[in-house]
């Protein structure tokens, strides 16, 4: 008989053999798909890049798609040893020998299983980290990192985890097991809350903590910035200059906080690729996603879909099912009331146990609705592109965008079902061709 448990436990295996066979083929379609236009400059850039140009995108591309092949299967058993392998029970069992992290205290327990599981991962996932910074990054030039920034960044990285990942799952986890059946609703809000507030102090507090970032220089750049933001009468409270060249060579430019802390961020190699009337296409670019609400459009979005994700977490948590399709609690194998006589209330207790879980197989149903926001996205850069094509030149966007394919190695010829399926900007053909005829019409 079908039982619940076994149902759920199928359709997990189910969908992520599936939503692995999909990343398989796609990966090996577009690796093929490049290598066949290797030789070849397409047309309408022959101009612009050169065929040695061409071939280190291709060979880049290629590079970084065998590797994600590779790191993609291990991501897959690593999942399964956690989820159904039985290693969250044993890390669970584990940190529960110890006497300090007690019953009583569960919400202790709890963020502890998280903060284990997260550096546990961590640590798995420095060779895939290692690797394409320090042999693929490094074999195409674009690595700038030194041994001693790669290490730094990682202890950041850790304490940042630590001081705020703490306080947050426990403030989360007290939400979860103290406020009833409605918690999920008081977690969403809290949750939204810590957003908005994360997007204000990122620009100010935390970005600073791994780069540098001065007020742009006087110059030729910054006047033609500063006169498109006169014209669009762009709110803005900052240009600033972040040095990205400490970590790689590929170059961009984005907004970022809000309130009194929006700020303009350009990347140094930005500016030292681009000509001036090219960094204001660009910025024309950025700002037509601004104009037309992309950014506020995308991040209600993510808060609407983040109360569906909590409802159902809400849900399963109380679902016996749920844990036990999972295999992340020995209790229930033991039988509930061998839990329960250690001092474990049903089903609150078990409520971090479910939000990990829950993280962990929740992107094996989501990756399914990956074409259509990238389809969606793909909408929008259109947008932002007629909106640069009215405030600035069209033809200075194209030629920016070009010299950035070219400065960052991405391939002008991507598999156009890999670039259906993933790509959240149109490919580099179906771009300039939008641009050019935005810019034969004005
Ligand atoms: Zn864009």
């Amino acid at each position: 008989m079908l039982t619940i448990p076994l149902m759920l436990k199928s359709s997990f295996l189910f969908f992520l053999l599936l939503k692995t066979t999909v990343q398989l083929y796609l990966n090996i379609r577009n690796c093929k798909y490049v290598l066949k236009k290797r030789d070849r400059v397409p047309d309408k850039f022959n101009t612009k890049i050169g065929l040695q140009d061409h071939q280190k995108a291709q060979d880049y591309t290629v590079a970084n798609l065998t590797t994600g092949r590779f790191f993609l299967l291990i991501d897959v058993a690593l999942l399964l040893f956690w989820t159904l392998g039985g290693g969250i029970k044993y890390l669970d069992n584990y940190l529960f020998t110890f006497s300090y992290f007690s019953i009583q205290n569960i919400i202790c327990h709890g963020v502890m299983l998280y903060l284990v599981f997260s550096f546990i991962n961590m640590l798995l996932s420095l060779p895939e980290e290692i690797y394409s910074t320090f042999v693929i990054e490094e074999k195409f030039g674009f690595n700038r990192t030194t041994i001693k920034t790669f290490i730094i960044d990682h202890l950041k990285g850790i304490a940042l985890m630590l001081i705020i990942g703490i306080p947050l799952l426990a403030s989360l986890l007290w939400i979860m097991m103290k406020l009833g059946q409605f918690w999920w609703l008081y977690a969403w809000i809290f949750l939204t809350l810590v957003q908005l507030i994360m997007m204000w102090i990122y620009p100010v507090l935390i970005a600073p903590w791994f780069n540098k970032f001065s007020p742009m220089p006087d110059g030729a750049h910054k006047d033609e910035v500063i006169k498109l933001l006169n014209k669009t009468g762009f709110n803005y409270k900052g240009l600033f200059v972040m040095d990205a060249s400490k970590r790689s060579n590929h170059g961009n430019a984005y907004f970022t906080g809000w309130g009194k802390n929006r700020r303009i961020v350009f990347f140094d190699t930005l500016l030292s690729t681009l000509e001036p009337q090219e960094v204001v296409a660009v910025l024309a670019h950025e700002l037509g996603h601004f104009k037309y609400k992309h950014i506020l459009k995308g991040m209600l979005m993510s808060i609407v879909l983040s109360l569906l994700g909590l409802y159902i977490l809400g849900v399963v948590a109380n679902a016996e099912w749920f844990y036990s399709a999972m295999n992340v609690t020995s209790f229930f194998n033991d039988g509930l009331s061998n839990g329960l006589s250690n001092g474990l209330l049903w089903p609150n207790h078990f409520y971090y146990l479910a939000l990990i879980t829950f993280s962990l197989i929740v992107p094996c149903y989501t990756f399914f609705i990956t074409p259509i926001f990238a389809w969606h996205s793909r909408k929008n850069e259109f947008m932002a592109d007629r909106f640069a094509a009215e405030n600035a030149d069209a033809n200075m966007l194209i030629s920016a965008l070009i010299k950035m394919y070219k400065e960052n190695a991405s391939t002008l010829t991507p598999d156009p079902l890999y670039a259906k399926f993933y790509y959240s900007h149109p490919d580099a053909l179906a771009r300039v061709e939008f641009l050019e005829s935005l810019g034969t019409r004005t």
